[in-house]
């Protein structure tokens, strides 16, 4: 992330003359109220002025709805920085080390915050915590926001893109069938920002999203839970790289500082096998993957499974539509970097509008500036995902050299920290 603030005052291009702005409802249309989504409206909300942007903001479900989402999120620095004068959950739980390592072989690396001139190398966050503080600032701002969701395909023409959406709980209608009877609407908008998330399946589709795909199925499952150990290390977080894949734990604080969110990524068909586990069963097998750095696993709550695997989009821009966050890239959660670029996306984004104004202008110059960052994260998480599950001993040997090799070459391990901290500037 740049360190600019795309708070800065607006100096975007006149509009242009011919252009009949009236006619359309918004100058940019957000599809989609997860953090990117939010985020984006919140900054341009705060940009403010006389040339603020009208915004709507377009989602099919209440922003509560996400307190239910088991996930918590490590977010970089960097992150932080561009959140917190938005909303930021007070329960962010600061990290001071990472303890990286693999499972059953030698090698391991710790990354240390004070080696890096940093208040913390990261924060965890639960999900449905972000979502909501960030949701109360950006109602706080007078945006609009519309409880729908994309019911076709969008019209553009040379000025703006009319987007057909339908209230929530309207059943679905298939493109060019235009005659059959929907209480939709039609958003015109002078930009549309598809932030609608993403989906690792091949099957699934977008309506905003029709470009091609790079996509990599990694046949693992993430299993999400809230853990508690016996023995905590408070502000440390884990990440061992097993057969099945990796497994994170986070800290998250709580009584004694023992509660740690866990992404535990397995084979598909364990992963199956492990959800209907009894608690002891579970917290057995989870001990076994992980070992006893942190004594026992006494408890764990609610469990999810999340299917993985790689699905980003080859050009994020289609004339007057942009994808940002995981409608853009959907990753492996390996290193927690999917909001962390997502966010990288927002701020680059909100400082193109900035410059040229709702024009596709600024989003050329957002896919520009997006390009070198998308491409290190999306590879380096990409081989991070698949490098470490081969359970071939000289290979896993190679790989323990370099997990050491890192603590003996600071260069390269600040490198790496500044990656995952900042992304790549430019
Ligand atoms: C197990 C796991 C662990 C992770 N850990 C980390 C981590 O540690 N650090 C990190 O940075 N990232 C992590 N991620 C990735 C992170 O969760 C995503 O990058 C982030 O949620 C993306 O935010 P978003 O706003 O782009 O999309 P989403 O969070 O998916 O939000 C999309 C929004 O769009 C709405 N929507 C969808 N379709 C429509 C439609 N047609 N019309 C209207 N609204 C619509 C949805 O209701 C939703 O509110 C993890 C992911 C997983 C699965």
């Amino acid at each position: 992330m740049t360190e600019s603030n795309p708070a800065r005052p607006a100096h975007h291009a006149a509009p242009d003359a011919r252009v009949d702005t009236a006619r359309y409802d918004y100058d940019v249309a957000i599809v989609g109220a997860g953090p990117t989504g939010l985020a984006l409206a919140g900054w341009l909300a705060r940009r403010g002025g006389t040339r603020a942007l009208r915004v709507a903001l377009i989602d099919s479900r209440e922003p509560d709805a996400s307190l239910g989402d088991p996930r918590a999120l490590a977010l970089s620095h960097g992150s932080r920085m561009l959140l917190e004068p938005l909303g930021w959950p007070v329960e962010a739980t600061p990290i001071e080390r990472i303890h990286v390592s693999q499972r059953g072989y030698f090698g391991r690396t710790v990354i240390e915050r004070n080696e890096h001139g940093v208040p913390a190398l990261g924060y965890v966050v639960r999900y449905g915590m972000l979502v909501h503080a960030l949701a109360t600032a950006v109602r706080a701002t007078g945006c609009d926001w519309i409880g729908s969701s994309v019911a076709r395909a969008p019209q553009q023409d040379e000025h703006g893109v009319s987007l057909p959406i339908e209230p929530v709980g309207t059943p679905s209608v298939p493109d060019g069938d235009a005659g059959a009877a929907a209480p939709q609407r039609i958003v015109r908008a002078r930009l549309v920002v598809n932030a609608e998330g993403g989906v690792y399946h091949e099957a699934a589709s977008t309506r905003l999203a029709a470009g091609q795909h790079a996509r990599r199925d990694y046949r693992q499952t993430a299993l999400v839970a809230v853990v508690s150990v016996s023995t905590p290390q408070p502000r440390v977080a884990w990440e061992r790289f097993t057969r099945e894949g990796p497994l994170a734990l986070l800290p998250l604080g709580g009584p004694r500082q023992a509660d740690y969110a866990l992404v535990w990524c397995c084979d598909p068909a364990q992963a199956a096998r492990r959800m209907p586990l009894s608690d002891a069963r579970w917290l057995d097998e989870l001990q076994w993957a992980f070992g006893d750095r942190m004594g026992r696993f006494e408890k764990v709550g609610a469990r999810a499974a999340f299917p993985l695997g790689l699905n980003a989009l080859t050009a994020l821009t289609d004339r007057r539509i942009a994808s940002i966050g995981n409608a853009a890239q959907t990753l492996h959660p390996v290193a927690g970097q999917g909001l962390n670029l997502g966010l990288r996306d927002v701020h680059a984004l909100v400082d193109a509008l900035a410059h040229h104004g709702p024009e596709p202008a600024a989003l050329r110059a957002f896919a520009a500036r997006r390009a070198l960052d998308r491409r290190v994260t999306i590879t380096a998480t990409d081989v991070l995902a698949r490098a470490f599950t081969v359970d071939f001993a000289p290979l896993a040997a190679l790989r323990g050299l370099a997990l050491g090799a890192l603590d003996l070459v600071p260069p390269v391990k600040t490198t790496l920290a500044r990656q995952m901290m900042f992304g790549q500037r430019r």
